[in-house]
């Protein structure tokens, strides 16, 4: 294993990655540092290929030592979809999805549950607990299911009901709270303060490696491209994890020498029910303010005060990015407008990118003939009420 350290990203400090690790003392995450120079000597990019198509190819840079603690149902490796008619049809030729749909448990935060779970089994961790908008406790519920660990799951009662489904069907302890995310959180928060040690916090951005499940959408968007970047990736944005991480990734490459200097302008996209990141990047700010009354239809990035905010901002602004908020309206248009041209149900907040590539276009901030990579974070088909059905006819039998 390569991981050699952890480091905060806020203060400098330094910490031990060989035991469980949650905050730094002074507040922010902690990112997962690598010996990258040893791992140039015993890897090259030509090697990628001839491996296991999932997330585990690129184990050199994942934290896990013995790969019997890698907890797997076949993650990562998700297609890069040409979507050329759809593109035409708002001015940008050469746009791209990346399906996460087709990940176990129906959503990328399989990638981060993969990886946060099998690292977490490695350093002897027994029960995790998290805060949830749906997908992630799914997809930590089924991996701690798999790795053998309990999983205490906490959850919003408006959150897509097939999350609840999947986290009772994995055996996990399920609470469903009458709030948001940010009250969930403050749950998870007293039953891990109360366990004694117990109970490890496996909240977004709380521990460092679900960031590392996360950041290999990256690798795979450049290794896709035949080991080339696109010029703007767009990301919904919820807790941000997925945005740090592609960030991360890119720089991982451009410092092992497998990318040239320039990297991908990044967009967060939010809704303008929830938009505590484009508000933060509009007004030149560092930190966000928690966002009130949050609400919209791409339930994955309802989160009105993410732990992630400085590294989100500080990625947009190092990549040249920007940051948009759609409503849900049009959010819901764009994507049976693209299901209708292309054949493939995006969940809404895939949906949302594309509504932010549509406008980015429009306002030429994306220019014509730039390759453009959207993130489809999650299944359709896990959200159904986004396709009306109502008043279809019906032939007598
Ligand atoms: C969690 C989630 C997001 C937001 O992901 P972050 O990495 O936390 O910003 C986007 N889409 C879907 C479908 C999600 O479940
Ligand atoms: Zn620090």
């Amino acid at each position: 294993m390569y991981l050699s350290h952890l480091e905060c990203p806020r203060c400098g400090r330094e910490q031990d990655a060989g035991k469980p690790a949650n905050l730094c003392d002074c507040g922010s995450p902690l990112l997962a540092r690598y010996d990258l120079a040893a791992v140039a000597k015993v890897v090259t990019p030509e090697r990628f290929p001839l491996r296991p198509a999932d997330l585990w190819r690129y184990r050199e840079l994942l934290p896990v030592a013995d790969p019997r603690h890698m907890t797997t149902l076949g993650e990562g490796w998700t297609p890069l979809l040409r979507t050329p008619t759809y593109g035409a049809e708002i001015g940008v030729a050469d746009l791209m999805v990346k399906d996460e749909g087709l990940t176990p448990t129906g959503s990328f935060k399989a990638r981060g549950a993969a990886v946060g779970v099998s690292r977490a089994r490695e350093l002897g961790v027994e029960r995790i607990a998290m805060p949830t908008n749906g997908n992630a406790g799914a997809a930590w519920a089924t991996y701690a299911a798999r790795a053998g660990l309990g999983a205490t799951i906490v959850m919003p009662l408006d959150a897509p009901t097939i999350c609840r489904r999947e986290c009772v069907a994995a055996g996990a302890d399920l609470r469903l709270v009458d709030g948001l995310i940010s009250d969930a959180g403050r749950h998870v928060a007293a039953l891990v303060a109360d366990s004694g040690g117990a109970i490890f916090d496996a909240d977004t951005l709380r521990e460092p490696y679900r960031l590392e499940g996360k950041k290999t959408m990256g690798y795979e968007i450049v290794e896709q491209l035949g080991w080339q970047v696109p010029d703007v990736i767009i990301y919904p944005t919820g807790g941000g994890v997925g945005l740090i991480g592609i960030h991360k990734a890119l720089h991982e490459l451009r410092e092992l020498g497998w990318v040239g200097d320039k990297l991908p302008r990044l967009v967060a996209v939010q809704s303008t029910g929830c938009a505590p990141i484009v508000r933060a990047f509009a007004a030149g700010e560092d930190r966000a303010r928690p966002w009130a009354d949050a609400h919209t239809v791409a339930f994955g990035i309802t989160v009105p005060a993410p732990l992630g905010d400085e590294l989100i901002l500080a990625a947009l602004r190092e990549s040249s990015g920007t940051a948009v908020a759609v409503d849900d309206a049009e959010i819901l248009a764009d994507l049976r407008d693209f299901a209708a041209r292309e054949g493939l149900l995006l969940c809404p907040e895939g949906a949302a990118c594309l509504t932010a590539a549509r406008q980015l276009r429009a306002s030429g901030w994306i220019r014509a003939g730039e390759r453009v990579v959207v993130l489809n974070t999650g299944s359709g088909l896990k959200y159904p009420e986004t396709v009306d059905v109502a008043g279809l006819p019906v032939l007598p039998a």
